[in-house]
């Protein structure tokens, strides 16, 4: 690890990025003082934190951010190495409790990667820029009978987060795309690697399309990513770099948030950790909570938020009863491996090594697919992110083992399977899952991790789904472009489900509880409706909002990050529309 921390910074000062390393990119650390007032208090800077303090401090407010994590690292800007960050100290690398389903790949428990620095997730997410379908918003709408929700009135805050630098994108779909963003959003072109595998996809009815984010939801692409100038787009950068030095803007890292005091209803000031010490922050406007979808929980809890059980369960006094932590949305996903192309080619096996000597690009191809497996259907059920691996490529294990925390045994048995063949590594999301886990604060230690439960497949209709997604990709596998490359899925004789007819039904269930994962799109424990209200209050409650992934009411069509950057826009936009009242 070191020695890839060498290369990043070299790799950085030569792209004039060494200030990252110096510390001199994101903002400086506050002074803090106990007792003080800001405006607003935001708790949390992570991806939809740092959206929201931007446009705070746009507006003259002075906003103070406490966020428990530190700068991002120079590795974690540098897109090609995101398969290092796991398991860093980005990353609160949180373990579910076991739960009889789908963990033993992972060593018993389902592991839930999540970002601890300024800009969060963002900081270690995986790049793909892909929007929520249009039917999500709408269905929003309908159900806060709230009409800001819909598309029509969400798209102009999508727009507001980019700059779509890909040039046929940007003038083909113009009127979904932004052009002055802060996020520059391009595509990597690989089309030669990719068009065996898309042409075998068409054939078998799933088109080839440009623009998932634009006029349709259903299709294959290359995707769009957060990537700009081979830097990640992650709003700790793009959208407080050039404002650091505004003296409306106080961000406090490595600061960690134990409690929001109320008074009555009322939100009036919260209690962080700095270097040991406890401070008090009084907010004389606001304070947005935006700890990401288990952080924010636990830190309610521990002030009083949330069910009486839950509480007494603490020994906290109740503030509010609101079902917080409940409805944890977390869409299971399957990795799926099938050797494609016969390849003995050793120099091309040496290049496929490049990308991690040079690491501002995603180091191999990838296809994005949504899909319905009712092939008439416009709306996807499923969603699959699709490596496109050269033969006796390295990063299958590492992905595997590092990104995707499966044992090494799972990892090698697709690895030796694949020798001399490029590959095709699906990470294929249930995008209709309906079961639902559950975060807890383990205890009333702000340091001590909550206690997650993903309930995965709690709802039986889950897994049916699961097999109907697999099998549904699965049928790629009899395209003639397929047939005639002698391709085939690999890593599926495990003893596990050896006493399983090869190819049933029962043996793809098997498959599925023993190779679940909780993929990253996490969302839903403090739901719009039930928790907070239209415009993101906590229920009952005054001058406190929730503004992160917490607030879906149910799994997304599509990954979070995008739709995470909106909403914080569109909270923004709700607090300074008080703030004018
Ligand atoms: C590994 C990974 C890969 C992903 N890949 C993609 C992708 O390719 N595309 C996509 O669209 N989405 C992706 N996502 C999802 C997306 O990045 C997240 O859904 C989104 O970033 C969540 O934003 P958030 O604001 O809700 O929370 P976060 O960005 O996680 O922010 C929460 C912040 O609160 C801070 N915090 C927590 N507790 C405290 C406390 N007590 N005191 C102070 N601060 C605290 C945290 O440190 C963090 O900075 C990925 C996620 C992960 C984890």
């Amino acid at each position: 690890m070191a020695a890839f921390h060498s290369v990043a910074a070299l790799l950085l000062a030569t792209l004039g990025l060494s200030a990252i390393e110096a510390g001199i990119v994101f903002p400086s650390q506050a002074k803090l003082t106990d007792n003080a007032s800001y405006d607003y208090i935001i708790v949390g800077g992570g991806t939809s934190g740092c959206v929201v303090a931007r446009r705070l401090v746009d507006t003259n407010h002075s906003v103070l951010v406490l966020e428990s994590g530190g700068d991002p690292s120079a590795i974690s800007m540098l897109p090609g190495l995101f398969y290092l960050l796991p398991g860093t100290n980005l990353d609160y690398d949180y373990k579910s409790t076991f739960d009889d389903y789908a963990a033993s790949a992972q060593g018993n428990y389902t592991r839930l990667t999540a970002g601890n620095a300024l800009g969060g997730s963002s900081v270690l997410n995986h790049h793909l820029s892909i929007r929520p379908i249009p039917q999500d918003y709408d269905d929003i709408a309908s159900l806060t009978g709230d009409d800001g929700w819909s598309y029509d009135n969400m798209l102009p805050y999508f727009k507001k987060t980019e700059t779509v630098k890909d040039e046929e994108i940007a003038s083909t779909y113009s009127e979904y795309h932004g052009d002055s963003g802060p996020l520059g959003i391009t595509r990597e072109l690989h089309d030669d690697d990719v068009a065996y595998y898309l042409k075998a996809l068409a054939e078998v009815g799933n088109p080839t399309v440009e623009d998932l984010n634009g006029p349709v939801s259903v299709g294959y692409m290359q995707p769009l990513l957060n990537i700009d100038n081979g830097i990640r787009q992650t709003p700790a950068y793009v959208y407080l770099n050039d404002i650091k030095d505004n003296p409306n803007l106080h961000i406090s890292k490595n600061t960690k948030v134990s409690k929001i005091n109320f008074a009555n209803s009322t939100a009036v000031s919260v209690e962080a950790i700095y270097k040991g010490t406890t401070y008090t922050f009084r907010a004389n406007k606001e304070i947005i909570v935006s700890a990401g979808v288990f952080n924010t929980p636990q830190i309610l809890q521990l002030s009083g938020v949330g069910s009486k059980e839950v509480l007494d369960s603490l020994n906290v006094d109740q503030v509010a009863d609101l079902p917080v932590g409940d409805n944890l949305r977390i869409p299971p996903t399957v990795i799926v491996v099938q050797k494609t192309k016969k390849n003995l080619n050793v120099l091309s096996a040496v290049s496929s090594l490049l990308p991690a000597v040079v690491p501002t690009k995603i180091p191999f191809p990838l296809l994005l697919g949504t899909t319905p497996t009712n092939k008439s259907s416009e709306i996807p059920n499923y969603q699959t992110y699709n490596l496109m691996l050269p033969h006796d490529t390295p990063f299958l294990t590492l992905a595997c083992v590092s990104i995707y925390g499966y044992t090494l045994d799972v990892c090698l048995r697709w690895q030796t399977q694949i020798a001399t063949r490029d590959a095709v590594y699906s990470v294929v999301v249930n995008l209709d899952a309906v079961s639902t886990g559950t975060v807890r604060a383990n205890s009333t230690d702000i340091n001590d991790a909550p206690i997650i439960t993903t309930g995965f497949y709690s709802e039986s209709e889950d897994l049916e789904r699961a097999v109907d997604i697999l099998l549904d990709l699965l049928a790629v596998q009899d395209s003639p472009t397929m047939k005639n490359l002698g391709a085939a899925v690999v890593g599926v004789d495990f003893p596990e489900c050896a006493d399983k007819e090869a190819g049933s039904r029962e043996f793809w269930k098997c498959y599925v509880l023993h190779r679940t994962i909780a993929g990253f799109l996490y969302s839903g424990t403090c739901p719009l409706q039930t928790c907070v209200d239209s415009e993101l209050k906590l229920l009952g409650l005054k001058k406190i909002r929730v503004a992160d992934a917490s607030v879906f009411p149910k799994v997304l069509h599509g990954a979070l990050n995008a739709a995470v950057l909106a909403l914080g826009e569109k909270a923004a936009d709700l607090i300074l529309q008080d703030a004018a009242n």
